[in-house]
């Protein structure tokens, strides 16, 4: 698997990387060894990029890639981990006290020294003033102190990368990670990717599969898609099964498409998913996608194309 640059971090991350909410069981339990394996043969197919919060799972998810990334016996500079601060099972926290604390906590769930990527994780729910003028000024601290290499932010709606973007100095934000914005159903980051470029910050894309829309098994419980969403995706499972294809490889392949986003971060929970998700990149670089079942899909979900649910709260 090529890596990809990183904006300008200098980073080289794997195209697929690796979504660790799954391994805080809030897609379904995960066992601990299954964790462990999991995030070993993720590395040892060439990713080289985890992500991961101390939202996941209530912090469960930080212990259980620790875990798994230190079984990997390998020099901590052959890995590069992101976490998160701001947003926990409690509920959300941008102060700057609260985020110094934070990544000292998820260093311990890590057993790390250090992580390469610290975001603020879903500002849209937070006061994106206090983001630009109390959080990043903390986060940079965080940087000069070596507790993270680099900052991001994080969130669903498009419009916060710009809003915090335009308002702080350049080099301050190095990454941002947009999720449910780059997949079959929902390409409009797509559209946001010329400005990003132009200031020279890296692009991470989550959920692939659209957190569960685009899978066999369905989205969980607390997926926020509305019926109408869900049950166009769910058509579109059903025709690829229909035709004995996987919805999981059309969709992950069709994110890792764009070379102009560096990462596309894909939950997984099982040696067998690395495996499948792996052979899906293997297979886009050689054989290239299957245009026409991803014709077929695009149009049963055309209808929902980029419809999307509301997040955060109201800014002034
Ligand atoms: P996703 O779209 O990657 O889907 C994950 C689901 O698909 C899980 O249930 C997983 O087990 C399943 N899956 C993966 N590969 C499969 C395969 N080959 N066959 C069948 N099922 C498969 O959604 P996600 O996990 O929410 O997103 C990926 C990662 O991105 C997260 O784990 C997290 O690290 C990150 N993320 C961050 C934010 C944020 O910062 N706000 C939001 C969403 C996701």
């Amino acid at each position: 698997m090529e890596p990809r640059a990183l904006g300008n971090t200098g980073l080289k991350v794997s195209a697929v990387g690796f979504g660790a909410s799954p391994l805080g069981s809030v897609f379904g339990p995960v066992a601990e060894d299954d964790a462990v394996a999991t995030v070993r043969e993720a590395f040892r197919l060439g990713i080289n990029f985890f992500d991961t919060s101390p939202y996941y799972g209530g912090t469960l998810s930080e212990k259980m890639l620790g875990k798994g990334l230190k079984a990997l016996q390998v020099p901590r500079s052959d890995y590069i981990v992101a976490t998160k601060c701001g947003r926990y099972k409690e509920g959300f926290d941008f102060s700057a006290e609260r985020v110094r604390k934070s990544i000292d906590e998820s260093l311990e769930r890590l057993q790390l020294d250090y992580v390469d990527i610290l975001h603020c994780h879903d500002i849209e729910f937070g006061s994106l003033d206090q983001i630009v003028s109390e959080t990043i000024p903390a986060l940079q601290k965080l940087k000069q102190e070596g507790k993270t290499r680099f900052v991001g932010i994080t969130g669903l709606p498009l419009d916060i990368f710009t809003y915090v973007l335009d308002r702080v100095p350049p080099g301050t934000v190095d990454v941002i990670l947009s999720y449910c914005h780059y997949g079959v159903n929902d390409s409009t980051l797509l559209n946001l990717l010329p400005y990003l470029k132009s200031k020279g910050v890296g692009v991470i894309s989550a959920s692939p599969l659209a957190m569960g829309l685009l899978t066999e098994q369905g989205p969980p419980e607390w997926h926020p898609a509305s019926p109408e969403l869900k049950s166009a995706c769910k058509a579109a499972v059903t025709h690829c099964k229909s035709k004995g294809k996987k919805i999981t490889k059309l969709a992950l392949q069709y994110s890792l498409a764009n070379k102009e986003i560096s990462s596309v971060l894909v939950g997984m929970s099982s040696v067998s998913q690395v495996e499948e998700n792996i052979a899906a990149v293997t297979e886009l670089e050689s054989l290239g996608m299957d245009q026409e079942t991803l014709s077929e899909v695009e149009a049963i979900l055309e209808p929902v194309k980029n419809l999307t649910w509301p997040s955060g709260i109201h800014q002034n």
